[in-house]
Parts: C-alpha cells; structure tokens; sequence
C-alpha cells in the first residue's frame, strides 16, 4: 500500500523564516514592517492558493519568497514612470505619453510644484479662476470668445455634453460613433453624460435632411466628432460643420465639435492634409470646440474648450467642473505649450511634437547613419542592422492615414525571433521601444530627441 503523497502547503516557509534570509536583510533595516510582513504573507497566500487549486505543485522555499518579495519592494521604490526612447515610428504614442513636453513646459511645472496661485487672485487677496492665465492666451489664439480646461479631451466632451443637453437627445452621425484607443467611445460618453444619443444617417452617408429630422423631433444638441483614427472613403457624405452650425441655429440648438487633435496650426505646412484647426471650428461658428492638450498641441494631457461666452459660464457652473478640474502643474505647462503658438515660425524650436514632425527625411537619414554602428555593435552577432525606408506616423488619432516619410534602422536577426530582439532593447537603461515588423525589429529616427540617451542606453549592455 501506498502512503499519501505528503501535503504540499506543509512546505510554505512561515512568515520569520522568510524575513530572516539574505536578500530582505537591507530591506528590512529600512522598510516599514508591517507593510513588509504584509506583502510577505500575501505572498504565501498566493502561492497557497496555487497549491490548492492544482496550477503549482511544489511549495517556495524561504529563499525564494524572499527574492520574490524583494523585487516586489524594489519596484515599490522605483520610479512609477519611467522615461523610454520611443522610436516606434508613431511620434505621439498614446500609451508611451503622448506628446513630449517642451523644455519651457518641464521648467513651468518646477516652477508651480511647490506653492502656486493656481485658484488666487494676487491682486485681490481673494479666491480667483483657475482658467485666468490659460483663458486669454487659449481665445486670443483660436478666436474664440471665452475658454476653459479639465483634464482630458474624454473630460471635456462629458462635461460639454452633461451642461448643454442633460436628459437631452444629442444628434450625431452614426458615420462618427468613433472608438478612441483606450476605450474612449462616443455612445457610452454620451450615456454617461446623462444625455440620449439620437443617431443619424448611416455609417458611410449623413445628409442635412438627417439632422434636420432630429432637429424637428426635439435634438437639443448637434455633436460633430472628428472622426481621428480613421476615415470613411469611397460612397461618402458628412455634413461640413458650417452646415451643421446653420442648421443648428435655425432651431436654436448649439453645435458641439469634439476635434480630438485640435491642431492650432494647419499641419499641411508639413504635408500632412486634412487636420482641422480648432480657429477653423471656431469661424466655422461652432459653439463648443473640445480638443485635447496632449496630441498635435504637443502639451499635457488636458481637455481644452473653447467657445460661446454663455456656455462657458455654463460649463464652470457644473458641479462636474470641479471634478475634472486639472492641477496646477499641468496648467503650468499648458500655458507654457500654448504661449509657443504666439511665435509660430519658431514652433519646431520651441515643442518638440513639431521638431520630430517637421524633421526633413535628409536630417533622419543622417541620424540613422550616425547611429547605424552603434546599433550594429549592441547586436553584435545577433542581427544585421541595415537603413531602409519606411513612414512615420502622427499618431494618437490624429491625421489617419497621414504619414512622413522617414528612414529607419531595420535589425534582422541573425538567430531568434525578432520579438526577442525588441524585447532586449526594451531592457535597456533606458528602455528603447521600436515595433516588430516582418520578423524584424524597425527603429525609427524621426522619433528620437536625446540622440545621447540612446547611445548611453546601448552602451549599457
Ligand atoms: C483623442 C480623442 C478623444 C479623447 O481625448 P483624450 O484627451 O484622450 O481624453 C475624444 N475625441 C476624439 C475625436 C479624439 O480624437
């Protein structure tokens, strides 16, 4: 007869043993106690839970829950973001930040980390508006008559849509029921903006006569959402805002434009077409223009909106407001971002979403020729690095289909997989992200701003 086989929980060291072995010595000198036995015992819940449900069969011994819990401590103590040389050929990367802040920007939000008057009035002694200096540099620039910022484009459009139709049908076209990465989507916006969404026209085809009908049934408000990261081609009609705008008025109804990319400047100074500008939308008499900080403004992620003086006040009167109000660093930068647009012929010194988009291919094409045998030297054997054409894009739902020509440094693997290639480059200090195509690893140029970091981050390792 066979014995039982013995219990695998027996093995789970107890909570002393694994604060006494080596690798927690340092930690435990300096680290709060509790919070270390707290993630210890979590630790070994974890791996009893395994046990008992089957998915591991052999208990960790002290040794082991302690590296383990020493690396979990360790990423406590890093960075929560860190800084990563992003040549993935998308320049403004939503999950890699977005747009990169200028140096004036960086250096304005120093400047409010501490105290600032972010919400006072100097000269009064008195509470003030936290869209004071924002306000007049944001209307003097798109023409618009009054602004206000809250965190994020998302933000902006709920609020926006929360103030002017609660309870409300809002008319939009179903050709711009548009999906935003990360999960933004006009429909549940809208649902939980408390207003109803009265859908019109077809996906490929809206016509005025589409509105109108809503208008005639009760719409309270008319949404035009741009449609950023895709385009409709082919059989096609969408209604042009100056048409919405008029056929809003005809029925007393505001129209809301929700940009997305809100450019400032027509972006085909760089041959990149069909960006509408936020002054557009303005002249083109839009009530509401939302747009958002962070993409082809090249600032923070912030919701701007600009408009009618009325809903304005409208907007800050909503409870929701303060609920979505930004802080005073990102105002500090914002402003700063914004103030670059009071000099436009020096835009490309002054934010860096500029520099990268209006890098000629020639000055790319001598970046990667710099930086081809340094990248040959990292793989060594490894991979064969070679330039190769290739096109960047905008990114961040802005300018689909639009792209820049540019050069990249494509790296073939002589051994392994391509993956493996890209993920040895995101190790390093710092991580270097590129995209993996066709099997091999592309890092595009056109990206890079610290060519420095790039060659301390490869000579790393
Ligand atoms: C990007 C985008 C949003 C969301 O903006 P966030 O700043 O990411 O919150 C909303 N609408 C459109 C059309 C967009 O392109």
């Amino acid at each position: 007869m066979s014995s039982p086989p013995p219990d695998p929980l027996r093995g789970l060291p107890a909570v002393h043993e694994v604060l006494e072995q080596p690798p927690l010595a340092e930690i435990r000198r300096s680290l709060d106690h509790d919070l270390l036995v707290a993630e210890i015992r979590k630790r070994l819940a974890d791996h009893r839970e395994a046990l008992q449900s089957g998915t591991a069969r052999k208990s960790p011994d002290a040794a082991a829950l302690a590296t383990e819990t020493a690396e979990a401590v360790a990423a406590w103590e890093g960075p929560t973001v860190r800084a990563v040389i992003n040549l993935t050929g998308t320049l403004l990367h939503t999950n890699l930040g977005r747009a990169p802040l200028s140096e004036a920007a960086v250096a304005a939000m120093e400047r409010a980390a501490a105290t600032a008057d972010v919400e006072y009035d100097l000269g009064h002694g008195t509470r003030g508006d936290r869209d004071q200096r924002v306000a007049p540099l944001l209307t003097r620039l798109t023409g618009a008559e009054a602004a206000t910022v809250v965190n994020n484009n998302a933000a902006a459009v709920l609020l926006a849509l929360s103030t002017l139709a609660r309870g409300e049908p809002v008319v939009v076209s179903r050709g711009e029921l548009v999906e935003i990465g990360g999960s933004f989507r006009i429909p549940d916006i809208m649902r939980h903006s408390g207003c109803r969404l009265r859908e019109v026209g077809t996906t490929n085809r809206t016509h005025p006569r589409d509105y109108r009908e809503a208008l005639e049934a009760g719409g309270r408000v008319l949404l035009k959402a741009h449609t950023s990261n895709y385009r409709v081609v082919g059989f096609t009609r969408e209604v042009p805002l100056e048409r919405l705008v008029a056929l809003g008025r005809e029925h007393g109804v505001p129209t809301v434009a929700d940009l997305g990319s809100g450019a400032l400047v027509d972006t085909g100074r760089w041959g990149l077409e069909g960006e509408p500008t936020v002054q557009g939308a303005i002249a083109a008499g839009a009530d509401l223009v939302t747009f958002s900080g962070d993409k082809l403004l090249g600032g923070p992620q912030a919701g701007l909106l600009v408009g009618r003086a009325e809903w304005i006040r409208a907007l800050k009167r909503n409870p929701l407001k303060r609920a979505l109000r930004c802080d005073k660093v990102t105002l500090a930068a914002l402003g700063e971002t914004l103030r670059a647009y009071l000099h436009p012929d020096r835009l490309e010194e002054a934010l860096p979403t500029y520099r990268m988009i209006g890098r000629p291919v020639s000055e790319v094409d001598e970046l990667a020729q710099r930086l081809l045998p340094h990248l040959q030297r990292w793989a060594g054997d490894r991979a064969r690095a070679e330039i190769v054409d290739g096109e960047s894009q905008v990114g961040s739902g802005s300018l689909p289909g639009a792209t820049l020509p540019t050069r990249l440094i494509a790296l073939t693997p002589e051994t392994g997989p391509a993956t493996a290639l890209a993920e040895s480059l995101r190790a390093l200090e710092p991580p270097v992200v590129g995209r993996v195509s066709g099997g091999r690893v592309l890092l595009d140029p056109r990206g890079l701003l610290e060519e420095n970091a790039l060659l301390q981050a490869l000579a790393s390792r």
